[in-house]
């Protein structure tokens, strides 16, 4: 059985390394040993998503000069610490950049994208290696993350972009790439589809050592879609992996069925129309927002000729709309029943009811008009853990009105004000938004399917269904206690042979 430690990396003698020199270098790794036979010692670093569940970045020793970057995501809510923020912590490259050859993205949500402009600043000169759709979504993503963190010049912002693309290297899914080839090692990756947002890939990435013949497979997750997930085909379990770096987010819950959630969505909105309310849905700008969308246009169109079918739907957030246009762009990533519904004449993410609010002064006058409306509207609007965006003025608003509703279809992070009013909200409690003070008295409903992330039993299938099982699991990505009940339910599954840390 394969040892485990994440103890300061020491190579030993008598050891076949993946590396042959360079001990000092390894000192900050994390050290996994694998193989009963044939032995390789991984050297594994993660600057983020080990112990929370935001700032993806994992770092992975190649040789003794070089590593390759997996994500680079910007720490958010409760793991950013008290003052992070304003020390400028959540945007910190603590490591040194020069021996990365390339940096891999998995998807381009914030929390796994997010920290690339601080790369780039820090000197990284390398790829930046994604799937096709992911390109075409990322420079929306960093722009704006740029010009809210950094500047709103244009010229700045142009510059970087330009920048960002230059770097851009597509790789398609199912496709090797070879990273590094010497006379000693050989190192390759592959992207496969993760079925969490469009673009979203888990990586595959083979480390060989020549002298040795020693092989190794490192698979890494990133965030892992759920079976179901509206335009997505769900993700297949890999063929083999020796060690596997799994996300943990959902690891202590299990999704309601699409059948269940769907129901449910449909049973708020009726409830609404009756109470004459809105129906405010923080949703994340890329993924969530899009899904929601699609379910919302199923569920209106299923409803044609009664009064709900005329609900209007307002996607209030400018990079929402941004997005879900490169999503309309994107079909050949789409799912087969969503490509069917195209073939008969449905338009899924460009429905008749669909409105896009884009500027700041029509929102003003839409929160203001709808606050006092007494009809029935859907909004769509960001951030998605409500730490800020649009959606905090329909919050101010209408949070301390009870013909409202507030409809969460994502993961709330400990610490975010999402968090509080799930919380707090059914028991008519309080929040701080904007640093005010607001009670809350609206109806709060929380749908769980539409998380994009897998939950228990998905995750577990992904590691148990593989042809050849993993004999090292590590976890990152996830709350301690999501961490504790996953590990359990995979060592039910698959026995106490897997090393699990
Ligand atoms: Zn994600």
């Amino acid at each position: 059985m394969s040892k485990i430690s994440v103890q300061p990396s020491r190579i030993q003698a008598g050891e076949t390394n993946v590396l042959t020199k360079g001990e000092a270098m390894v000192a900050d790794y994390g050290r996994i040993a694998l193989g009963a036979k044939e032995k390789m010692v991984i050297h594994l670093r993660h600057h983020g998503a080990r112990d929370g569940v935001t700032g993806s970045c994992h770092q992975l020793l190649l040789d003794e000069r070089k590593s390759l970057l997996i994500d680079c995501g910007l720490v958010q809510g409760a793991d950013a610490g008290g003052n992070a923020a304003a020390e400028g912590d959540l945007f910190k490259i603590d490591f040194p950049v020069a021996d990365i050859v390339a940096l891999v993205l998995t998807h381009v949500h914030i929390d796994h994208a997010g920290r690339i402009p601080w790369l780039l600043a820090a000197g990284y000169k390398g790829p930046i290696i994604c799937s096709e759709p992911s390109a075409a979504l990322l420079p929306i993503v960093l722009e704006d993350a740029f010009r809210l963190a950094v500047t709103r010049r244009r010229d700045v912002v142009a510059n970087y972009l330009r920048m960002v693309r230059e770097r851009l290297v597509v790789l398609p899914y199912n496709t090797f790439h070879t990273l590094l080839d010497t006379g000693e090692r050989q190192v390759r990756i592959r992207l496969q589809r993760a079925g969490h947002i469009l673009g979203s890939a888990y990586v595959e990435c083979d480390l060989v050592n020549k002298k040795t013949r020693v092989s190794k497979r490192l698979v890494f997750s990133g965030d892992l879609g759920a079976p179901w997930t509206p335009l997505l085909p769900a993700p297949r379990p890999p063929w083999r992996a020796d060690l596997l770096v799994l996300e943990s987010t959902y690891g202590d819950r299990l999704h309601e069925n699409r059948r269940q959630r769907r129901l449910r969505l449909q049973a708020v909105i009726e409830q609404a129309l009756r109470n004459g309310g809105i129906v405010l849905i923080p949703a994340f700008s890329i993924g969530r927002t899009q899904e929601i969308l699609y379910e919302l246009e199923d569920i209106l169109h299923r409803r044609k000729g009664s009064s709900l079918a005329d609900v209007p739907v307002l996607l209030d957030s400018p990079l929402a709309g941004r997005i879900t246009e490169v999503y309309r762009d994107l079909k050949p990533w789409w799912d087969k029943e969503a490509l069917s519904k195209l073939a008969r004449g449905r338009r899924p993410l460009a429905f008749a009811g669909l409105h896009r609010v884009d500027g700041h002064e029509d929102h003003l006058r839409l929160v203001d008009a709808l606050s006092h409306s007494g009809r029935l509207a859907l909004v769509v609007a960001g951030s998605g853990m409500c730490t800020g965006g649009r959606i905090v003025t329909y919050l101010q608003r209408m949070l301390g009105d009870p013909r409202h509703c507030v409809l969460f279809i994502g993961y709330q992070a400990a610490g975010t004000p999402g968090r509080d009013i799930q919380r707090y909200g059914p028991q008519g409690g309080y929040v701080y938004l904007d640093g005010e003070k607001v009670a809350i008295r609206a109806r709060i409903e929380t749908i769980g399917g539409y998380s994009a992330h897998a939950d228990q039993a998905g995750l577990v299938r992904f590691a148990a269904r593989m042809r050849h099982q993993p004999e090292a699991i590590r976890l990152v990505h996830g709350e301690p206690t999501a961490k504790v009940a996953l590990r359990q339910a995979l060592v039910d599954e698959m026995g106490p042979g897997v090393d699990i840390s």
